[in-house]
């Protein structure tokens, strides 16, 4: 590790309120949760902060629950209770599936959904998923709670609407209607990261279905275009032709934007056909 450990500051707050107030400071210190992508961002440099909150402590925001119908994931709920929770298997078995697929049992024991969503990755595996679910971003400062839903929550690359005084709280999920898709891309089964990763959810009404895809562009994206062609019928190849005009994929060292492409068009079919 570059970090020497002893020359970093650690705030541990004893309440929800606590770390609120302990964010007021300028600068704010960075919150951690897992620590899973903090501690590679600190050895690779990119993170210089010596001052961090450490939201640990913070039990009540493990907490999954249903409130009025809505799926509510506290933010330090993480992979592992996500793939133990009956509710959330009941109610969005996608993030059962992409939880399991996130990283190894050490990575799912420690990372928190939370920390994806804050982290910003477009490669993050729970995040399709969220933006197919129509997911609402709970943020909390110490002076005001906003709900952001999660389609409007990302700003460009790694960055988002929310301010350093502010925490995410919660994910809510209203009920998801119809049938939900998950599928990830990378280089092995698992402990890769996605090249390619696409949710789904088509409701049975012949309602728009919703797809995103995440590692096709600066943030995870879902995709309006090719949901409208396949709400008025349009073939599965001729939606295909549409997502490819409607992603912008890169090439970088995990793919190319070839590839993607072609992978992206082809899981479009396969959910098309597995949702039938
Ligand atoms: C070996 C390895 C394998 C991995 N595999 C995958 C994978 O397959 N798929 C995948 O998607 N990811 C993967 N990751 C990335 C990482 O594990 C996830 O992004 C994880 O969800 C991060 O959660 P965390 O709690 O550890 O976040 P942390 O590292 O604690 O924090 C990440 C960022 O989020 C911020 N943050 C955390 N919680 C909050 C909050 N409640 N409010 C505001 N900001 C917050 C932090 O300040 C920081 O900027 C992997 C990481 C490693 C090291």
């Amino acid at each position: 590790m570059k970090t020497i450990v002893p020359a970093l500051e650690l705030f541990r707050p004893a309440s929800l309120d606590d770390a609120l107030e302990m964010l007021r400071q300028v600068p704010a210190p960075i919150p951690i949760a897992g620590c899973t992508d903090v501690y590679v961002s600190m050895n690779f440099g990119t993170l210089t902060s010596q001052r961090f909150l450490d939201l640990d402590p913070l039990d009540s925001l493990r907490a999954i629950d249903v409130q009025d119908d809505w799926l509510r994931i506290g933010a330090l709920a993480s992979y592992t209770s996500i793939i133990n929770s009956p509710l959330v298997r009941e109610r969005l078995p996608i993030l059962v599936d992409a939880a399991r697929q996130i990283g190894g049992v050490q990575i799912q024991n420690r990372g928190t959904v939370g920390g994806n969503i804050a982290n910003g990755s477009p490669a993050g595996d729970s995040l399709p998923v969220l933006a197919a679910a129509e997911a609402t971003v709970v943020l909390q400062s110490a002076d005001e709670l906003r709900r952001v839903p999660f389609t409007k929550f990302y700003t460009g690359y790694r960055a988002s609407v929310m301010r350093p005084d502010e925490l995410i709280v919660a994910i809510e999920i209203p009920p998801v209607p119809g049938r939900q898709w998950f599928r990830k891309v990378g280089t092995r089964a698992a402990q890769a990261i996605s090249k390619i990763v696409m949710a789904g959810v088509r409701p049975g009404d012949g309602a728009h279905p919703r797809i995103a895809l995440g590692s096709v562009a600066p943030t995870v994206i879902r995709l309006p275009r090719t949901e409208e062609a396949l709400a008025h019928g349009a073939s599965p190849d001729d939606a295909a032709e549409i997502l490819g005009d409607e992603i912008k994929p890169i090439d970088d060292l995990r793919s190319t934007e070839d590839y993607r492409r072609t992978v992206a068009k082809n899981l479009l079919k396969r959910f098309w056909s597995d949702t039938a």
